[in-house]
Order: C-alpha cells, then structure tokens, then sequence
C-alpha cells in the first residue's frame, strides 16, 4: 500500500480503525530516512530509560512500536523488551531496523490496542505508547478499552508512559493553525491543516515535494489525565518535553507517567 486514502471528504475521517491507512509505505520509509535515529536519541536523552530505571523496571512492551526507535534503545539498555503494534508494515520495518541498528532481534508481536491481551500474554514492570500514537484513537470507548488493556497487562505496581503533542495549545488558537514543526533542521514539517475539537488533522512536507496527512484525535492534556485516573491508575505525573511542567509555559508534547500502585 503506498497511497493514502482518505475520500472526498478527509475532514470526515475521525476513525480509529483508519491509522493502517494512513502509515503507507511511502511515508514511514521516508520519515526513517530523515529523522535521523541519533538526533532523536540526542534530543530525549535518557529521559524515558531514567524513568524506568529508577523504578526498577525490568520487562517493557512497547505497544506503539512503529519503525522500532524506543524498542531498539530499550533492548540496548538492557531492557527485555516485548515489541508491539497493530500495523504489520510497522513490525517489519522495525524487525529490519533492529538488525540494522545493532544486529537485535526484536520479538514483535502484531496486537490491536483495545485486543491487546489476545495477543500479547504476560504481565510487564512497564507499557510504553510514545511517538504520539495514543491520539490515533477517535471515540473515547476506544481509549477507555485500551487503557483497560494496558492497565490490566500491568504488574501490580506497573506504570504506564503515554505521550501526546500539546493540542490545548492548537484547539486555544495559542499557535495558530500555521504553526510549523520542523523535525531534523527543516527538511520535514508537520503543520496542522485544520483543528477542531474531534480532529486534528496535520500535513507532513518533505524536502521531495512529496506530502502526507494524520487525522489525529487532539487530546487535551487533563482529558487524558482523567481517563488514567479513571481506569484506575493511581498517581499519574504530566511532563512537558522532558521535564517537569511549570504553569504558563507551552511545551510542544507532554509525557504522563502513571503508576498503578
Ligand atoms: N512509537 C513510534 C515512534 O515514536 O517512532 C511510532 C509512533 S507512530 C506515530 C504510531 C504507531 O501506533 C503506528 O505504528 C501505528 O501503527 C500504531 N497504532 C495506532 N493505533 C493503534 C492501535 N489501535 N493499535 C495498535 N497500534 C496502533
């Protein structure tokens, strides 16, 4: 599949189902190619392996696999990793990268969030969902379920890392709906195309002229705090771009680490 879909109406496309759809082959290879590994290591630093270190955190199912980024410093860590995602096409990709990048072997498991226990077995010390994945999901029964399903694979005092872009500041009109995000100096840019509060829908430019759109589900951060808390995890702290949020500041993502226990 190396074309993108999305109908007459792209405005219209607010389904959980369509993120298959939406990473064609075309787009994840080129995205792989530009976003140089390395500078993503750079810019999280040990932030997330910290994080886990410090709770003693042995086994992690990555369930946003994707192309493989975290699973990858994960199993570099020392970390024994169990590697999800619902795309085949992602899985492939990140078993390729695993060997390329260090000769690891990631165990992939293809598994659909809101089913994930019909696939995945075992119980883990930690999930991670990052790369902005979890706004994929459109209807809150769909985020409920996931979170259940997370929450459930979870060791008693298991603890859970979602992150997402900051979309209080794109609904609340603070960057305007022209505001650009480059990745790797300018050679790619994401710019949101159009935002309401059931869609966010954002272009990625890259520097062959070639484009690509997400329709994204713009979380607003304290929405995704409460849903946590209410599937029941207990303590759930909100980062923004790595550190601790201060008020009246407007980071670009936020992480929220929440512990079951
Ligand atoms: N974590 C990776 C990164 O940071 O590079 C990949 C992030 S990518 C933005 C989102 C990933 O979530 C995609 O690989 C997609 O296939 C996966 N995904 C989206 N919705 C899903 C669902 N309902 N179940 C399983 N995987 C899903």
């Amino acid at each position: 599949m190396d074309q993108q879909r999305f109908g007459d109406d792209p405005l219209a496309v607010r389904d959980t189902d369509h993120y298959k759809a939406e990473y064609v082959t075309g787009f994840v290879e080129k995205w792989d190619e530009l976003i140089d590994w390395k500078r993503r290591y750079a810019s999280e630093g040990r932030f997330f392996v910290d994080q886990l270190k410090e709770r003693g955190v042995r086994n992690v199912l990555d369930v946003a696999t994707g192309t493989g980024f975290h699973s990858v410093r994960l199993v570099e860590e020392g970390f024994d990793t169990v590697s999800a995602d619902g795309s085949p096409e992602m899985l492939a990709k990140a078993f390729a990268n695993g060997l390329d990048f260090g000769g690891h072997i990631l165990r992939v498991v293809q598994a659909d969030w809101r089913w994930l226990n019909r696939s995945v077995h075992g119980t883990y010390d930690a999930i991670i969902c990052l790369g902005n994945s979890f706004t994929h999901l459109f209807s809150e029964r769909d985020r409920r379920k996931a979170l259940a399903e997370f929450y459930a694979m979870l060791k008693h005092d298991g603890v859970l890392i979602i992150d997402q872009r900051n979309y209080d500041a794109l609904l609340d009109g603070k960057y305007g709906n022209k505001h650009t995000y480059y990745y790797c100096g300018e050679e790619v840019s994401a710019e949101p195309e159009y935002v309401d509060e059931g869609l966010a829908r954002f272009v990625y430019r890259f520097p062959d002229k070639s484009e690509y759109h997400l329709n994204m589900f713009p979380l607003r951060k304290n929405y995704t705090r409460r849903i946590m808390r209410e599937v029941g995890f207990q303590r759930i702290d909100t980062y923004g771009d790595f550190q601790e949020t201060h008020q009246g500041e407007d980071p670009d993502f936020f992480i929220h680490i929440a512990e079951k226990a």
